[in-house]
């Protein structure tokens, strides 16, 4: 009886561990509704689109921002788990709190000094929307912009954007695409291309907000960064490189080892306090595209993000902005600082002011095309 008892007891407890893990797994690797994307925004409409591998990787994508909503990924354990931070409806992506989560960023990722810039002689000026500077585009950044979307096959989504000549301030008719490709090896790969007819300058990246313990879970100060970059950017006040490269030798920017993001963020340096924790372009090692130019781990999940790039810089992020608010983040979570990690492929900031940088120059007859891949693994 006492035996029957106890096999009972341990049944029940086993069933609930089941469950609550289960629980868990979903609560952790929810998509969000596409009827709260189905809207009509700017005369066009937007969706959800929704691309699943054979591995059990799974990717949500608005084409409100070409934003990446979801990103779901298997963890040590198999549990699907959804690394990205977002909103569960396009209101939400609307309502203006942090403009950037999972966005496509354009015409220029990152900032321009003053918003102000010279090219052939003649001088253009920008939108001031961040500080005294011109922040990832201006107001009417391809963030809040609706991309044409065509899905060209269960893994793969086509975006296309026509950007008008003087849209934020820019000359040239741009025409610009994104390609979203998920593979069977967990990457998932972004192609960016570009043409225009007037000479202009352009710098595309994606503002994916990553945390490897799970979107919405803590702080991603315990995820284990390495970035393979002998030298950063250091940056003015205004977050404006000053122009020298800085070696990270022997500063709290030495990421070329494994170190934990949390482990020197508080350090007394005064490019930390500048950007209230790490905010600073890496000057990437030379590389190729089989070689990862950063790596990110989570101890708890086991989930390791590989970037592979063609471009020279990363903006190491480390989310020192995010402000918890109401209860908006995806599942009603609270996000909030340092609640999650961007790590923007990109050209220098400010390069059209800096000579000294690799160009960021477009002219017609050229074709602009850049290839980012965040690969996932487990790491058990
Ligand atoms: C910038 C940060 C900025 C953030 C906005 C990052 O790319 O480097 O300075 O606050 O975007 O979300």
């Amino acid at each position: 009886m006492k035996n029957n008892n106890l096999t009972r007891l341990l049944f029940f407890t086993v069933v609930l561990f089941i469950a609550y893990n289960r629980v868990q797994a979903q609560d952790q690797a929810t998509i969000p509704d596409s009827a709260n994307f189905n809207r009509t925004v700017d005369g066009k409409a937007v969706h959800l689109y929704i691309l699943k591998n054979k591995r059990g990787a799974t990717v949500a994508i608005t084409n409100f921002g070409g934003r990446l909503v979801s990103l779901i990924v298997p963890d040590k354990n198999n549990n699907p788990t959804d690394v990205i931070l977002g909103h569960d409806s396009l209101a939400d992506y609307r309502k203006r709190g942090e403009n950037y989560y999972g966005a496509i960023i354009g015409r220029y990722g990152n900032r321009i000094a003053k918003g102000k810039f010279t090219l052939d002689g003649q001088s253009y000026q920008l939108d001031i929307n961040g500080g005294v500077n011109m922040l990832h585009g201006g107001f009417s950044g391809f963030y809040n912009r609706v991309f044409n979307a065509v899905k060209t096959g269960p893994q793969k989504l086509h975006l296309t954007y026509f950007s008008k000549d003087g849209e934020g301030g820019f000359p040239g008719n741009l025409t610009v695409s994104v390609d979203y490709t998920l593979t069977n090896d967990n990457s998932l790969k972004i192609d960016y291309t570009a043409t225009t007819d007037k000479t202009t300058v352009i710098n595309l990246t994606n503002h994916a907000y990553f945390n490897l313990n799970g979107a919405g879970t803590q702080t991603i100060t315990d995820n284990l960064l390495k970035i393979n970059a002998a030298t950063f950017l250091p940056v003015d006040a205004t977050l404006i490189p000053t122009g020298k490269l800085q070696p990270v030798k022997g500063t709290p920017f030495d990421f070329t080892a494994f170190k934990a993001v949390g482990k020197d963020i508080d350090a007394a340096d005064d490019q930390l306090k500048m950007g209230h924790g790490y905010d600073h372009n890496f000057v990437l090692d030379p590389h190729t595209m089989s070689q990862p130019v950063a790596t990110v781990k989570s101890t708890q999940t086991g989930i390791m993000m590989d970037v592979y790039t063609t471009e020279p810089g990363l903006q190491f992020y480390s989310g020192n902005f995010i402000t918890a608010r109401v209860k908006d983040g995806k599942g009603n979570k609270v996000y909030g600082v340092r609640s999650a990690l961007c790590l923007e492929t990109q050209h220098y900031p400010d390069s059209p002011n800096q000579p000294s940088f690799p160009s960021t120059v477009l002219k017609p007859g050229q074709t602009y095309h850049t290839v980012t891949v965040y690969k996932f693994s487990v790491d058990k």
